[in-house]
């Protein structure tokens, strides 16, 4: 293959190479949730970096559009790891489908890319993106007669922050459930699980009538709403990040889902996360990271409710067993140095809460199956049958 020469190099981190024979190849930020530093190109070799931004320490998330490179094979270079188990999230279609480059010239650090033909623009992603725009979408679909959206704040950046209820409006509830995601905005697989639990009660079937009828469900599907639309990491971001901030309350967003609990009085809470970007011990199974036993409201309805989780998943699998024990591995006080986690607040503050916990949910890999938005999207229909189990006493 010929040897690309270089002519232009880093303007602001985004790069414009000529090649020898005069086409150029561009990579930006210019897609959605957009996230890249280019450092440099050497021979078909392109070196990159997440733009941590705020972030302390490093983190993995990136999204970079490459064009011009059709016909070629690149490798793209990263100082950490930084590809997922199942490799980059490609889509040539500017967003509209994404698929998995899958696992052959994948290494942590790097993979490797052949441009087809007609390649001229493809968006290349760590994880499947989740926007605004692709709420509003889903939002779009659901029948209105239960499916009300609110603004639960207004973000740092004066943008409306959106919220829904799913209920009918004639029905005094007795059940109330509350589900938050993306309190790390990068953290995206959460998303398609929350479209999945709202999927599974707003389902023309005997579980989705019963939830209507007798369970209101409140959706919050954007803590970290600034970040989750600019493409930050949002892990880790300092002073401390948006699932640390239940102490100081920097963001307008944690502090309205404490006073909606207040509001709501929800008997389940969850908070729906991604782990880290692989390793089978901790971050490609789905669980629940345990909450500290001395505070845990109530733990055999919390313990029921996981038994429960197991025996409705679908999807994705997951098992009891699974579950990280508090003090264990990651799972500590230590861990929460920083201040109070969203659930730590909620076990000692929202009363009536019986069920409050956490679901990691893999980027790629859940026990050997495929993370993406369909089978992430299914689990979510189990753990809304869950739901309906739980409180029809099954
Ligand atoms: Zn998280």
């Amino acid at each position: 293959m010929k040897k690309l020469v270089l002519i232009i190099l880093l303007f602001a981190g985004i790069l414009g190479v000529h090649t020898a024979y005069g086409r150029q190849i561009r990579i930006d930020t210019k897609l959605p949730a957009g996230n890249i530093i280019v450092e440099k190109m050497i021979g078909d070799t392109v070196y990159v970096k997440p733009d941590l931004r705020d972030t302390e320490g490093d983190w993995f998330y990136w999204a970079m559009r490459v064009r011009g490179a059709q016909g070629k094979t690149l490798t793209f270079k990263f100082p950490h790891a930084c590809v997922g188990v199942r490799g980059a999230v490609v889509s040539k279609d500017h967003g509209k489908t994404f698929f998995f480059a899958g696992n052959e010239n994948r290494y942590w650090y790097s993979f490797t890319f052949t441009f087809g033909p007609k390649d001229r623009d493809v968006f290349f992603y760590e994880c499947h993106p989740y926007l605004l725009a692709d709420w509003e979408r889903f939002a779009k679909s659901l029948d209105k007669n239960y499916f009300r959206e609110d603004v639960l704040c207004l973000s740092k950046e004066g943008k409306k922050v959106p919220f829904a209820t799913i209920a009918s409006q004639d029905v005094d509830y007795k059940h109330r459930v509350v589900i938050s995601a993306r309190h790390h905005c990068s953290e995206t697989i959460a998303s398609f699980v929350m479209e999945g639990i709202a999927k599974g009660f707003m389902a023309n079937d005997d579980t989705g009538r019963w939830l209507r009828d007798n369970v209101e469900l409140s959706l919050v599907p954007f803590i970290d709403y600034d970040g989750a639309q600019r493409g930050d990491q949002g892990k880790n971001r300092k002073p401390h990040d948006h699932n640390r901030d239940y102490t100081d309350f920097l963001y307008p967003e944690t502090k309205a889902l404490t006073e909606l609990w207040m509001d709501k009085k929800p008997e389940i809470i969850l908070d729906l996360h991604c782990p880290w970007i692989y390793g089978e011990l901790n971050n490609e199974h789905v669980y629940s990271p345990l909450g500290d036993p001395t505070i845990t409201p109530d733990a055999k309805a919390e313990d029921r409710f996981f038994h429960l989780v197991e025996a409705e998943a679908k999807g994705l699998p997951y098992k009891v067993s699974g579950n990280i024990p508090f003090g264990t591995n990651w799972n500590t006080n230590q861990n929460y140095a920083q201040g109070l986690s969203s659930l730590q607040w909620a076990r000692l503050n929202a009363s009536g809460a019986k069920v409050c916990c956490c679901f990691e949910i893999p980027f790629a890999n859940a026990s050997g199956t495929e993370v993406n938005p369909e089978s992430a999207r299914e689990f979510g229909e189990g753990l809304a049958a869950a739901i309906a189990d739980y409180f029809r006493g099954n």
